[in-house]
């Protein structure tokens, strides 16, 4: 274990450090990464962000986002800055698989490790741990972290800012979710304060999509939502094939998931997509119905109550089919 004064202690003298955070990372996994890091650099510190693979466009833009390293692309280059590390930050994440090959090599580190989360039950493999299942986003911890574990709150530039604001943003499905209370509303208002845009922040993630990607939307509503009246629930499902017409990339089905749930009796959305080599699945609830219980117990995943994933190496029919036999086990949650 590594106490917060020993922490503090470490980080008064320039330390090699690595910042990672889950695969195919989202606005709260980058915002996290490199608002951190825009605060650790002003220390003098050697600090490299590892992505496990590669992220959207529309999440390209922050600040430090060109000394990233993508863990695919640079293996062996990130392998050696993990094993020479002497802390690692994980971020917006609590279990190694969460980061595929790069997860054994992180537990072999020496490093120290700092988990900064806010998913269910975390794995023990870190030294110190800012954890908490009630924060709206681990940009909202990453803030926390700064300004009230490490009283570095004049270090929270318009960098830091701009990026920790994406992630609150992002993860909050811009301040909609119930965990957006009155305690975020005040970070917010200081990291704008801060030198965050926040009009700015929202044009280059919200409205940056090409033209293919508004199209792709267009075919998912129309051709592909099938509403399960019985029981409350939505489902958007989408083939292999349909990816490779729209020329769909990284991050552009991010977010059609909500568009089902817009639907006033819809409690339950999910979004079944066919990748390369297996199902994905996104699914999105209101209120108190616990998404995140149907991927971990049938799809390998987890996530929040509200918002949760999982996937399955089963046929894209095969998934659809089982999600559809699961729901008479909900039908009481999903009806009431
Ligand atoms: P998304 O639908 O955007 O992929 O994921 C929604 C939420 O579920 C995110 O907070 C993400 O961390 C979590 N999640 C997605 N996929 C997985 C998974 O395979 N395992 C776990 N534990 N969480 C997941
Ligand atoms: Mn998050």
């Amino acid at each position: 274990m590594l106490e917060l004064a020993s922490l503090k202690n470490l980080l008064t003298q320039p330390q090699h450090i690595v910042i990672t955070t889950h695969h195919k990372p989202d606005g709260d996994a980058m915002g996290s990464s490199l608002g951190l890091y825009n605060y650790l650099i002003q220390q003098g510190h050697h600090v490299q962000v590892i992505a496990p693979t590669d992220y959207p466009d529309f999440l390209s833009w922050m600040p430090g986002n060109e000394e990233v390293i993508i863990y695919t692309e640079h293996t062996d280059e990130s392998a050696k800055l993990i094993a020479a590390a002497d802390l690692i930050f994980c971020l917006d994440f609590n279990n190694l698989s969460r980061i595929n090959d790069m997860g054994e090599l992180v537990r072999q580190s020496n490093a120290y490790k700092v988990m900064i989360d806010h998913h269910l039950e975390p794995e023990d493999f870190d030294d110190f741990r800012h954890w908490d299942i009630n924060a709206c986003a681990t940009a909202q911890l990453v803030y926390d972290f700064i300004a009230n574990l490490l009283e570095h709150k004049e270090l929270i530039n318009a960098d830091v800012a701009t990026c920790l604001y994406t992630g609150i943003m992002t993860d909050s499905a811009s301040f909609r979710l119930p965990n957006t209370t009155s305690a975020v509303h005040r970070v917010v208002a200081d990291l704008i304060d801060a030198g965050g845009v926040n009009w700015r922040i929202h044009e280059l993630v919200y409205n940056s999509a090409n033209e293919n990607r508004l199209r792709f939307l267009g075919h998912c509503l129309t051709n592909c939502l099938e509403i399960l009246p019985e029981f409350n629930t939505a489902i958007i499902v989408v083939g292999k094939q349909d990816i490779e017409k729209y020329s769909v990339n990284t991050g552009d089905t991010e977010g059609i998931v909500n568009y089902a749930l817009s639907i006033a009796s819809i409690r339950l959305a999910a979004f079944i997509v066919e990748r390369e080599d297996k199902v994905k699945l996104s699914l999105r609830s209101k209120g108190d119905f616990p998404a995140n219980d149907i991927c971990k117990k049938y799809f390998s995943g987890g996530g929040h109550r509200n918002a949760a994933g999982g996937q399955s190496t089963d046929s894209l029919v095969d998934v659809v089919k089982q999600f559809k036999l699961i729901l008479p086990e909900y039908k009481k949650l999903l009806i009431q």
